[in-house]
């Protein structure tokens, strides 16, 4: 028995009382604006970690759930261990009602069952497992983040986030891991651009020409923004919302455009706003629409760092030992550990049991790999001693 497959006889034994913790969390529901839902998922797991001696902080956010901060020094002189999870969904009030956790054979399903919270309850009994073997004394520390509002990309929480990282010397992230085996080692930017156009309304019968459509000044933007994209060279610029008027017979006084932007790095981000901004505040075709731009990239690309790629080294060694699929994947959307990375801390991410058709109704989990993953992500917290 080598030591990864050790671990992995470990977190077999602990899969029962992972998926009864997974059934109870996956059950409350927690979308990013249930701030009362997200707090009580946090409860549950404040309360695991304070048993394992974590020093537990809450930082309540207006109208969301509560950044929590938990810390464990343990005095090694290996590395200071940052983890990444959030307790948020991206679903509404009643699913859990509708959807509730359940299990079939070797998959669960649920809402959010693999983004994140089965996730975050696997690493936790990993933690447990190794505390408990007084396993991880090498280690300086352990810091264990839940976001509140990680699935509306984490705007009240970057900051903190950052601040955390800076204190760090290596970040694991909880986000599922893909389909055969897909670990991330790297992200692309993404931003989210809000434009909203103010025109003149008028009765289209009596004084059509009084009027001065804000609808169409949005529309005629749509073709040339969206043609900004390059999706081979992962630029991708879509508008993913377009609505405005309030009848059919009034020319429509307000309108507005939602775009998402993906871009490969920074500056190919950065170039590409600045054109999106150029298009957008053309003078539109009517002088009288006005047009109000607001947004920007609100996620940072994930550079792959050589740290990150030792990281996913180590990963890939464990998998060939355990006999489980692992690949490298570089996504283009986003997540907390692009904050780490950012800052230069290596990160690896989607570390997460194996999830497929993640945020959609049919989100389900590879039971199996709730073992395996988890015997992974012990190696390498184990291995962050050295
Ligand atoms: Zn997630």
């Amino acid at each position: 028995m080598t030591e990864i497959t050790r671990l992995a006889a470990g977190m077999e034994a602990m899969l029962p009382e992972i998926l009864a913790m997974s059934e109870r969390v996956v059950n409350i529901d927690s979308g990013s604006y249930l701030a009362d839902g997200v707090n009580a998922v946090i409860d549950v797991w404040a309360g695991m970690l304070t048993g394992m001696g974590f020093t537990v902080e809450r930082k309540p956010l207006p109208g969301r759930g509560d950044q929590m901060t938990a810390r464990l020094s343990l005095g090694g002189n290996g590395k200071r261990l940052l983890v990444l999870g959030h307790a948020d969904t991206v679903w509404p009030a009643g699913i859990a009602a509708e959807w509730p956790f359940a299990r079939e054979g070797d998959r669960i399903t649920g809402p959010g069952v693999g983004d994140m919270k089965t996730n975050v309850v696997m690493a936790l009994h990993a933690i447990r497992m190794l505390l408990a073997e007084g396993a991880l004394g090498g280690l300086a520390s352990i810091t264990f983040v839940i976001v509140p509002d990680e699935e509306i990309g984490s705007p009240q929480s970057r900051a903190w986030i950052e601040d955390e990282s800076r204190n760090a010397d290596l970040c694991l992230t909880l986000e599922p891991c893909r389909p055969e085996g897909g670990m991330v080692v790297g992200r692309g930017a993404v931003g989210a651009v809000y434009l909203t156009a103010t025109g003149i309304t008028a009765h289209v019968g009596s004084a059509r020409e009084k009027g001065a459509s804000a609808i169409a000044a949005l529309a005629a933007l749509v073709a040339p923004l969206e043609a900004l994209g390059d999706p081979p060279s992962g630029l991708c610029a879509t508008v993913g919302i377009l609505r405005g008027g309030e009848a059919r017979q009034v020319v429509p006084g307000s309108a507005e455009l939602h775009l998402d932007l993906r871009a490969p790095d920074d500056a190919s981000g950065e170039a590409l706003l600045e054109e999106v901004r150029a298009i957008a505040l053309r003078p539109p075709a009517d002088a009288r629409v006005s047009i109000a731009f607001r947004g920007g990239f609100t996620r940072p690309a994930f550079p792959t760092l050589d740290g990150t790629k030792a990281l996913y080294a180590l990963a890939e060694g464990f998998c060939a030992e355990l006999g489980i699929p692992v690949h490298a994947v570089v996504s283009r959307g986003g997540s907390d550990g692009s904050f780490a990375a950012r800052l230069g801390v290596p990160t690896l991410d989607g570390l997460g049991p194996i999830t497929h058709e993640t945020c959609s109704r049919r989100e389900w989990v590879e039971v199996p790999s709730i073992v395996t993953r988890g015997a992974v992500l012990a190696g390498l917290i184990a291995s962050a001693q050295g």
